[in-house]
């Protein structure tokens, strides 16, 4: 197998991988450059898809403070939220737009060339940045690809998995092994820091606003290196994604079409948020998500609808021009049609457990964005949180990197010649349906370990989950992408099932039906492979 040495290899070409990519160059010593490795193409991902925007605390926003955002989000986790990350993120958040804005990102302003600010549900001020309207995301994420292909000292392998990490007899990780997609050739990268930045997990459900790039790789290839993972059972759904299409990955329908008023209907035009929550349509995600999610099955309806018609066609295709073009490509006129939405998976809160500076529990391993678990998000995020901590867990990376000396000093010791080995082994050639098994384990973790879970649907995911491990046989070198997927999916679908039976309560986003209420001394879990569950 081909070795390439690195000061740096980041997994993940989404906000957090390319902000931490792109300061990385700037500010530290690298003597062997950085390597990028991408499932595909270097600007898919969750981040090309966000639409509302990223909260920000700006001095010149006088209505807002680090204190009222710190109160927010900690509301929003429902009692799990690490204060001190709460607070560690938002002081930097000022910080961080500055950087992003030196970086090509250009965030919407007003006719005086003001930044501005909109709201989305459960913050309590006007705090969250916005950029092409609500192509947010999309903005940020062309901007950074830009920048990054434009540094020498960065390379990109795109089509590309990290499919093992490389971990030494002293359990210090000291590379990855890759694997090229197009000409099925592995490699070995060497290098002194490995930066997770693989996203989420939405692909592991039925229903999702994620595109297929989120099968949770990063995740399990932690937890199986040994990596301790935290906070899995809390999966948020969003209520609102656009259900004309019959396809697994679902176009969203932003929170802030809620937030300039829509109101959600059943299909004879009847509000019914008035039953469920006082908040109505501006209640908490995990809220409106079971509110619609029983009113589908009172009525076996398999969706309901947006009433935006209060907004001016002018209007909603100025503020919201993705969303105004999507609904047109399906007949929809926004200001005059009802929209059809139902929930679907959305955001992940759980993840490899990390300080905000990326650090994990395996020294040379980092992981940074929606992979990592810094404890911001407890059991349910705040909306706009996501990008915020990708970038400030990206800048503090950098601060603490930089204080390092990234010297490759790779030894092929026994503990990495034994993986090395399974690698260099003839390819595993039993046919697998990965498509069936892909939809086995989408359906198990929509229908079982979705919005509403108990008990008997738990342990009988679990026996599914397992009996699809057992005739799943590629535990090392795997056929093709798919193939990987489906060996991480299984790995994160069982860690959120067994995290979701140990929870007995409900908060945030999990919801128990056979534990209604919340439990005040439940606490945090997390888990190692090589230790008991704690929490
Ligand atoms: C429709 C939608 C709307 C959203 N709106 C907002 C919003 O308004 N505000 C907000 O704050 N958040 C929003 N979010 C959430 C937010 O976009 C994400 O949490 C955030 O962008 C995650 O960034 P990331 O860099 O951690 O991961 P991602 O952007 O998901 O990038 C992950 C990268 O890892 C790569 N990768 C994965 N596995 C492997 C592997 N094995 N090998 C190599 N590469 C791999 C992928 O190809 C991808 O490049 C939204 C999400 C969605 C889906």
């Amino acid at each position: 197998m081909k070795h390439k040495k690195y000061s740096a290899v980041i997994v993940g070409s989404g906000i957090a991988g390319l902000y931490a990519a792109i300061k990385l160059e700037k500010e530290a010593n690298l003597s062997d450059g950085i390597l990028i490795i991408t499932k595909t193409q270097l600007i898919e991902s969750n981040s090309k898809y966000a639409q509302g925007g990223m909260v920000c605390v700006m001095p010149e926003n006088k209505l807002d403070s680090t204190t009222l955002h710190i109160e927010d989000t900690l509301k929003a986790g429902a009692g799990l939220t690490d204060e001190s990350v709460a607070e560690f993120i938002s002081k930097n958040s000022a910080g961080v737009v500055k950087e992003l804005q030196s970086f090509g990102v250009d965030f919407d302003r007003d006719e005086n060339n003001k930044l501005k600010f909109t709201k989305e549900a459960a913050h309590s001020v006007n705090r969250i940045l916005h950029a092409g309207g609500d192509a947010t995301g999309f903005c940020i994420e062309n901007a950074l690809v830009k920048y990054v292909l434009e540094r020498k000292n960065i390379d990109i392998y795109e089509q590309t998995l990290a499919v093992e990490l490389l971990k030494d007899k002293n359990n210090v990780i000291k590379g990855l092994i890759s694997y090229n997609c197009n000409t099925n050739q592995y490699e070995i990268i060497e290098a002194p820091a490995v930066i997770l930045a693989t996203g989420g997990i939405g692909q592991l459900y039925r229903y999702t606003t994620n595109p297929d790039i989120t099968t949770g790789d990063g995740i399990a290839l932690a937890y199986r290196a040994g990596a301790v993972v935290k906070d899995m059972e809390f999966v948020q759904f969003h209520p609102t994604a656009f259900a004309l299409t019959d396809k697994g990955t679902m176009f969203l329908i932003s929170e802030a079409v809620r937030g300039e008023g829509a109101k959600l209907v059943d299909k004879s035009g009847k509000t019914f948020m008035e039953k469920y929550d006082e908040r109505l349509e501006l209640a908490p995600r995990d809220v409106v998500t079971r509110a619609i999610y029983h009113e589908m099955a009172k009525t076996g309806a398999s969706n309901v609808y947006l009433d935006a018609t209060h907004i001016s066609e002018e209007k909603f295709e100025k503020r919201f021009p993705t969303i105004y073009a999507t609904c047109k490509e399906y007949n929809i006129n926004p200001s005059k049609d009802y929209i059809p939405v139902s929930p679907s998976a959305h955001y992940f809160m759980g993840g490899i457990k990390t300080k905000v500076d990326g650090t994990t529990s395996l020294e040379g391993l980092y992981a940074i964005g929606e992979a990592s678990c810094t404890g911001l998000h407890g059991a349910n995020r705040l909306a706009s949180n996501s990008i915020l901590e990708c970038a400030v867990t990206a800048y503090e990376l950098v601060n603490l990197l930089k204080t390092k000396t990234l010297i490759n000093n790779f030894t092929e010791d026994e503990e990495i010649q034994k993986t090395i080995k399974m690698y260099d082994e003839d390819l595993d050639k039993t046919k697998v349906d990965t498509n069936k098994i892909f939809a086995e384990i989408k359906n198990i973790m929509w229908q079982d370990v979705g919005i509403i879970r108990n008990e008997e649907m738990l342990l009988k995911a679990k026996k599914e989950i397992s009996l699809l491990k057992d005739d799943f046989a590629h535990l090392y070198k795997c056929a093709d992408r798919n193939c990987y997927e489906i060996r991480n999916m299984l790995t994160v679908a069982s860690l959120i099932t067994d995290f979701a039976l140990k929870r007995k309560e409900s908060r945030g986003a999990h919801f128990r039906e056979d534990y209604p209420q919340c439990d005040p001394e439940a606490k945090s879990q997390q888990i190692s492979r090589f230790a008991e569950m704690k929490g």
